[in-house]
């Protein structure tokens, strides 16, 4: 846990000498605290002082990542339990499972099918991050080569240690896996195959109390990127297990469970389990979260839930502002207005361009808000409006000078008459769902 700044000071040397270019130790000490100077400033801080303040600098949950082929998944580095405190960081890595005994073409169309998968939302690409591999008694290496002649991305390797050997085998240069797990009955081993390897590795126990013997077995000898792997498979198991290590990570600064968490919602045998178990993962601290059966819909779901939860809570997704063309509009088609939070502006969007109407969309910058809070937060109403009209010069583009405004922002438009002379200010519908029907019927628009 990251000490406070009278901490900081308590192990400086207090002599005030202003070496370090501040007035006092206490006021280096607040900068240190703040992370706005780096303690090698002061030149007289002890060797006991040093160890003490770097081991409080490292991050709570360690930091490691997955690689191949210049694609990355990145977990741990949180530093708080509940999004409305602070952003959530590494989004956890989606990785659809094969197994060995399955043949290399039935891998290979499953994996190339989840590869493929790519889908839009609010304008961000999302697909699932990798794949792994479950040595169940057939050719691991084979299933391991399977993978990787379909798909560039990450890869988790799961196994006894003989396999994992045998899949590392037919990776690429320079890539990293995770290797999963070591138990009690085989940490040794897997420890000196992650070594080897030079790749975080996965430690799988059936309690708490189990888990951090492991943790510290393994860090004894040496191993830093570690991946907690409960070993409950129920909801509230997984709940649980999640929770403490999180929790003990964060607030008592707990090392031993201080790691990113692997969960496999793959284990259940019921689908719909499957996609209720990765949501609880993604959304309780789940950073690689691995399923067994790949479906758009569900998949779609998922990755959707994902980016809520690694949003940061304040600051909305936001769209550029400025003048955008839906279906290549002409000078005599309509203005619609809106403002440029996302979910606004591709609601707005998705429905006219998918009933097929040419339209102009001036997106206005509200900060991010949705078209009611902005009003309420004045920050949609007509002289912004009108500014931006001018701002993304619309009169030169939009010669039929009909501007609609959205139905809940009806109470702007006398305002907005004085402010724009010359257009025609129109109140469209209050969802926008409703914007191709009053497209048709209000402004003329087959
Ligand atoms: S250099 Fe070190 S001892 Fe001197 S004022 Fe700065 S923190 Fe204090």
């Amino acid at each position: 846990m990251a000490l406070s700044g009278i901490q900081i000071y308590k192990l400086l040397p207090q002599t005030n000498c202003k070496e370090c270019g501040f007035p006092t130790c206490l006021a280096f000490a607040m900068k240190l605290a703040a992370k706005q100077v780096e303690l090698a400033a002061c030149p007289y801080v002890s060797e006991e002082a040093k160890s003490k303040l770097s081991a409080a600098a490292r991050p709570p949950v360690r930091p490691l990542s997955i690689r191949a082929n210049g694609n990355e998944v990145k977990a741990g580095n949180e530093t708080v339990l509940f999004r409305h405190e602070k952003k959530f960081v590494s989004k956890p890595g989606l990785f659809l499972r094969v197994y060995a005994a399955e043949s290399p073409d039935a891998i290979k169309a499953k994996v190339q099918a989840a590869d493929a998968y790519q889908v839009e939302y609010v304008g961000m690409d999302l697909s699932l991050d990798g794949f792994a591999v479950q040595a169940d008694g057939g050719d691991f290496a084979a299933a391991v080569a399977a993978v990787r002649e379909v798909s560039h991305k990450p890869i988790i390797l799961m196994g006894e240690a003989n396999d994992i050997r045998a899949g590392l085998a037919q990776l690429n240069e320079g890539e990293v896996p995770l290797l999963v797990a070591a138990r009690a009955d085989n940490w040794e081993e897997m420890a000196a195959l992650a070594k080897e390897a030079n790749a975080p590795l996965a430690v799988e126990a059936g309690n708490i109390d189990d888990m951090v013997a492991l943790t510290q077995k393994l860090e004894k000898a040496g191993l830093k990127d570690l991946v907690l792997a409960p070993a409950q498979r129920t909801l509230h198991g997984t709940l649980i297990a999640n929770t403490i290590s999180r929790r003990m990570a964060l607030k008592k600064n707990f090392r031993p469970l201080g790691y990113p968490i692997l969960n496999t919602p793959g284990d259940w045998d019921d689908e719909g389990m499957e996609v209720i178990a990765a949501g609880q993962a993604i959304a309780k601290y789940g950073g690689f979260v691995v399923i067994d059966h790949f479906r758009p819909e569900t998949a779609y779901a998922l990755l959707v839930l994902r980016e809520n939860i690694y949003t940061d809570p304040q600051k909305p997704i936001q769209v550029t502002p400025g003048l955008y063309e839906i279906n290549n509009p002409s000078p005599e088609d309509p203005l619609l207005v809106t403002t440029n939070f996302s979910i606004t502006y591709f609601s707005v969007a998705n429905e006219v361009e998918g009933a097929g109407k040419p339209a102009w969309m001036l997106v206005t910058d509200a900060e991010g808000m949705s078209v009611l809070t902005a009003w309420a937060a004045g920050k949609f109403d007509a002289e912004r409006i009108a500014k931006d009209v001018k701002r993304f010069n619309v009169a030169d583009k939009v010669k039929s000078k009909r501007l609609v405004l959205p139905g809940h922002v009806a109470v702007l438009s006398g305002e907005l008459e004085e402010e724009l002379p010359g257009w025609q200010i129109m109140v469209g519908p209050r969802e926008a769902v409703d914007l191709p029907s009053y497209m048709k019927q209000v402004l003329n628009l087959n």
